[in-house]
């Protein structure tokens, strides 16, 4: 491997990146490098390059981890081959854990949880210390390092630009819908609108369920509008509730309710629009918001069940694919990718992130 490098992209202080040219990486069984074409943002904008607030799994040097690529070295005995286009869903994999063995998510598996192996073995530092590399765990960077486990092989038909909205997009917004079973009839309701709501839109409407959006933001209104949504409501009018009870069977409120704001003004609004035996489900969250919970109120008296999760559980996986290859799905991914830009002119990606004039973004990594 010799004189090769990996550049990485780094977030040496607010506002500001650099790209950092660190050594090749090195793997070991059962892991692959991967060139990475497409490094989708998550929150490096909003959470890290404007506020340098990290999670466990990042810090200034180590970012990004939605991705899909092509395999470029394997080890003897691999079972997949140089050229083959992969989707890497994020983290290791330990193969022996709950998570590994129910088809879960492996944001859940005992090698990404820094409870049970400790923060600077858990997750993507993880990959890097396990395989003895000084790089790759990441996704934002021109090499990644990746488990065979957390691959998937991208049908040939499959352009990157659709596969790469099998993470934190279209891919979270399906595997949370197979998990509460949304159906074709459902009524789903979506407060406050960010890429995972958009990808729980798209999920939604591939499965023929009536989409209503509760949201204030025009840009990402037009977004939804350009989707196919026709139900919009207005979270501040007086008259909202009725707005959305008008909208389901009988006004007996909606089946679904998904929050992507992470506040409470969406959150208890939500709940309120449930209709009984209904579904709430949270795949947002704000830092430092709390949610005033009743258990009698919220729960026992509207018999509703709770529902998140991060990421995509591995047995979901095909049908996502499946999915993501349906012309309609592609034409509302083309409407969620709003903006596209090369990982050396990050900073701009992450600014128009922090504007909210925009859906998902995606970083080229090797341009
Ligand atoms: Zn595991
Ligand atoms: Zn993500």
């Amino acid at each position: 491997m010799g004189s090769r490098v990996n550049t990485v992209l780094t977030i040496p202080e607010p506002g500001k990146t650099a790209l950092v040219q660190k050594p090749y990486p090195s793997i070991k069984a059962g892991y692959v490098v991967i060139k990475t074409e497409i490094a989708p943002v998550c929150l490096e904008g909003t959470r890290i390059w404007a506020e340098h607030d990290f999670e466990f799994h990042d810090d200034p040097q180590h970012l990004g981890h939605e991705g899909v690529g092509t395999v470029v070295d394997v080890i003897d005995g691999s079972n997949f081959s140089v050229g083959d286009r992969v989707i890497v869903f994020q983290g290791d994999h330990c193969g022996q854990c709950h998570a590994c063995n129910s088809g879960l998510s492996p944001t859940y598996c005992d090698a990404n949880d820094p409870d049970v192996v400790g923060p600077d073995n858990a997750a993507m530092h993880g990959i890097e210390r396990r395989n003895d590399s000084a790089s790759g765990g990441f996704a934002m960077a021109t090499h990644r390092i990746a488990p065979e486990a957390n691959l998937y092989k991208i049908p040939d038909a499959l352009p990157f630009r659709y596969a790469a909205a099998a993470n934190c997009s279209f891919g979270v917004g399906f595997s949370n819908q197979e998990n509460m079973d949304v159906k074709a009839g459902d009524t789903v309701l979506v407060g406050g609108v960010g890429f995972i709501a958009m990808g729980h839109v798209i999920s939604a409407l591939y499965r023929n369920a009536t989409v209503i959006a509760l949201m204030r933001n025009a840009y990402r209104r037009q977004l939804l509008t350009d989707m196919g949504v026709v139900h919009f409501v207005n979270p501040d009018d007086p008259d909202w509730l009725e707005q959305v009870r008008a909208l389901t069977y009988r006004g007996q409120g909606v089946d679904h309710a998904i929050d992507s704001s992470g506040v409470p003004y969406y959150q208890e609004r939500l709940i309120d629009a449930t209709r009984k035996y209904g579904n709430i489900n949270f795949s947002g969250h704000t830092p430092g918001a709390h949610l005033e919970l009743h258990p009698l109120k919220h729960v026992i008296d509207p018999a509703h069940t709770l529902w998140g999760q991060h990421d995509v559980r591995a047995r979901d996986r095909e049908r996502l694919i499946r999915a993501l290859c349906n012309p309609d799905v592609q034409r509302m991914v083309d409407v969620m990718v709003t903006h596209e830009f090369p990982m050396s002119r990050a900073s701009e990606a992450f600014e128009l992130q922090v504007s909210k004039q925009c859906g998902k973004i995606y970083l080229w990594t090797q341009q």
